[in-house]
């Protein structure tokens, strides 16, 4: 299909300080990313946190500049948009609808505020924009005097919801969307992010450390471990058969009650690599049960395979020489 947004050869590298002596440091936050969304796909990307996926929101958003690599929409770079025009076309919902929504506006301000900004319609055309979109949402017109301390965690998710669709982007960026929310309003929240793909044929691309908001909502998922992605492929694929040792692990301390536990993977829960001096070869290497000794060496490179693409010198390198 046709690509909406695309990132091309990624970097983004942070200076920081070390410390009381003022020692300097660079982090890579980012390592090589190259991604392309199509038009109407949900795109998840997983990882733990520090991995970078949300130094990639921010990149996209245009409200981080990647240290190098391009981002494209709609094939024009991203640098080439005004704030106000990018805001058209890229939106985001966040985490947080509570320090999201300004708490000293009305919900049908908050929701208007936008359509004002770009300047869409007559006052009378953006009332009624704004309370058909409430209806989209789910939410009763009464809601539209109410301020956000008035309201539930889902309906203020369900307002940031209406807010990000209320100018029609065509993209929408889903930073941990539900990981707020109790887990019974987290799929009504799924539902209505699939319900409102579905009629406005948005593009998702969603970022979660949360496996089974991936697997309910993507279509195809991106693993990524400091900085890298290591794994992309269908997210039938990455479930039902996870090429890359990092998505078998993070599959396995999901699935099962004690993770790590008398199975042949890692245990997640620790071991987490300092940033600031990342692993030599493969990043993975000192937390991965298949490692040979070349994988602290070689840096193995995302490549395509029938199962999708993989960054692992078992699944490419070593394989090809057999
Ligand atoms: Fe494990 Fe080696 Fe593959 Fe890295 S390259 S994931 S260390 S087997
Ligand atoms: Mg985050």
């Amino acid at each position: 299909g046709m690509s909406v947004l695309e990132l091309q050869d990624i970097q983004k590298c942070y200076d920081v300080r070390l410390g009381m002596f003022g020692g300097r440091a660079k982090l890579q936050a980012v390592r090589d990313v190259s991604l392309n969304l199509c038009k109407g796909e949900t795109l998840g990307v997983v990882g733990e946190s520090g991995c970078g996926k949300s130094t990639l929101a921010k990149i996209l958003m245009g409200l981080l500049k990647p240290s190098q690599g391009k981002v494209l929409i709609d094939g024009q770079p991203l640098e080439g948009f005004s704030p106000k025009d990018l805001s058209r076309k890229v939106q985001p919902v966040f985490q947080n609808p509570y320090s999201s929504l300004n708490p000293r506006k009305k919900i049908f301000d908050i929701i208007s505020m936008p359509l004002e900004l770009h300047e869409l319609g007559t006052k009378a055309d953006r009332r009624k924009t704004v309370m058909d979109m409430i209806e989209k949402v789910g939410l009763p017109p009464s809601i539209a005097e109410r301020f956000p301390s008035q309201l539930s965690g889902g309906q203020r998710q369900r307002i940031a919801i209406a807010r990000a669709l209320v100018v029609r982007p065509e993209v929408v960026i889903l930073d941990e969307p539900t990981s707020a929310l109790d887990v019974s309003v987290q799929a009504q929240i799924l539902n209505l992010l699939k319900d409102l793909q579905q009629e406005y044929g948005l593009t998702y691309l969603m970022i979660s450390h949360d496996l089974s908001v991936i697997e309910y909502l993507a279509d195809r998922v991106a693993v990524m471990y400091l900085g890298a992605i290591v794994e992309v492929a269908s997210v039938d694929k990455v479930f039902k058969a996870p090429q890359h040792p990092y998505t078998q692990a993070l599959l396995d301390s999901v699935l099962t009650p004690e993770p790590g536990l008398g199975l042949p993977h890692v245990n997640l829960t620790a071991g987490f690599p300092n940033p600031l001096n990342p692993p030599s070869g493969c990043a993975f290497h000192p937390r991965c049960v298949s490692a040979l000794p070349e994988c602290a060496q070689h840096r193995p490179q995302l490549t395509s395979t029938s199962l999708g693409d993989v960054a692992c010198l078992l699944k490419t390198d070593f394989q090809q020489k057999i």
